[in-house]
């Protein structure tokens, strides 16, 4: 198998093909060959655990994967990749690609389908314009997924695993926080790419909690108060919600009052179980 970090290997691969890359689909690829291994390595993988892959761009991680995992179906949305990673991937039997999107695959039937009853993790360098789309989609829809390790943008790496209630949080942080413990693992330099982005990136994992951090009736209404909390930074989270949600100002401070809460406070100093006592508080107005 031929070295995919290798510029030289890449650069053949890619004018032998005549791809191009597409900046809208967020196609930088990896070519350190130091960061595939140890993200395989972090992402729980092994014979008995499956692995749901997001971008395999020309199957770089796929082929890291693929060395240590019972099975690894990785989704690309770009047709032109499909005959690269036919090349690249030939020597493995536990690889399947998927052609779409997946943001409108419907994972858990193609997880049942494609793994059965087997233990899944995700591992992804993910294309960076549909990063929170993607976790919340992958959260929320309660597949059966243990953990999600990807590559992310070094900013959102640091909001995504910054704890509810530090000055970084923001709407995302409590939403992930609701059903998942974040860490980042390590960074990467923009350096590690083809074409190299922008911004350093870092390597996060998500472990799913057994159950959700909080307990809630209803989770979306929950997050429509979250959501609604940041909505305006620089105002205060009473100020925020109360013009978001249209409820009065009154109603909202009282609200904070009976948790304990300064009604000037902010929503990126509430924890994820102040928000929550702020919800019950709010009651009916939701
Ligand atoms: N895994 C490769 C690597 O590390 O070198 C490529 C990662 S690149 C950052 C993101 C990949 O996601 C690209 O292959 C891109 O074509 C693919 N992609 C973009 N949008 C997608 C979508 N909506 N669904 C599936 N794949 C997508």
């Amino acid at each position: 198998m031929e070295n995919l970090s290798d510029l030289r290997v890449i650069e053949a691969l890619l004018t032998r093909h005549g791809f191009h890359f597409s900046k809208a689909l967020g196609q930088n690829f990896l070519v350190d060959a130091t960061v595939c291994p140890r993200m395989a390595a972090l992402c729980g993988a092994d014979r008995e655990t499956c692995v749901l892959e997001i971008g395999p761009g020309i199957g770089v991680l796929t082929a890291e994967l693929a060395k240590t995992a019972k099975k690894v179906v990785s989704i690309e949305l770009d047709n032109r990749l499909l005959p690269l990673l036919e090349e690249t991937l030939a020597d493995f039997d536990n690889v399947e690609i998927v052609s779409g999107d997946v943001l409108k695959l419907d994972l858990p039937a193609l997880l049942c389908e494609k793994f059965g009853a087997s233990r899944v993790v995700v591992c992804a360098n993910l294309p960076y314009y549909i990063t929170t789309p993607i976790l919340m989609r992958l959260l929320e829809s309660e597949l059966p997924v243990q953990a999600i390790t990807v590559m992310v943008q070094k900013e959102v790496a640091d909001r995504l695993c910054a704890r509810p209630g530090e000055k970084n949080a923001g709407a995302i942080t409590v939403m992930v926080d609701y059903y998942a413990h974040a860490e980042v693992l390590f960074g990467v330099s923009k350096a590690a790419f083809l074409p190299s982005p922008k911004v350093d990136s870092a390597v996060i994992r998500l472990t799913r909690r057994e159950t959700p951090k909080i307990e809630t009736d209803n989770v979306q209404a929950f997050f429509r108060l979250v959501k609604a909390a940041f909505a305006q930074r620089r105002k205060t989270a009473v100020n925020s919600v109360s013009a978001t949600l249209s409820i009065p100002k009154a109603q909202v401070a009282n609200a904070l009052k009976d948790c304990g809460l300064s009604e000037t406070v902010r929503a990126e100093a509430l924890t994820s179980e102040d928000f929550a006592a702020l919800y019950r508080a709010l009651g009916g107005a939701l």
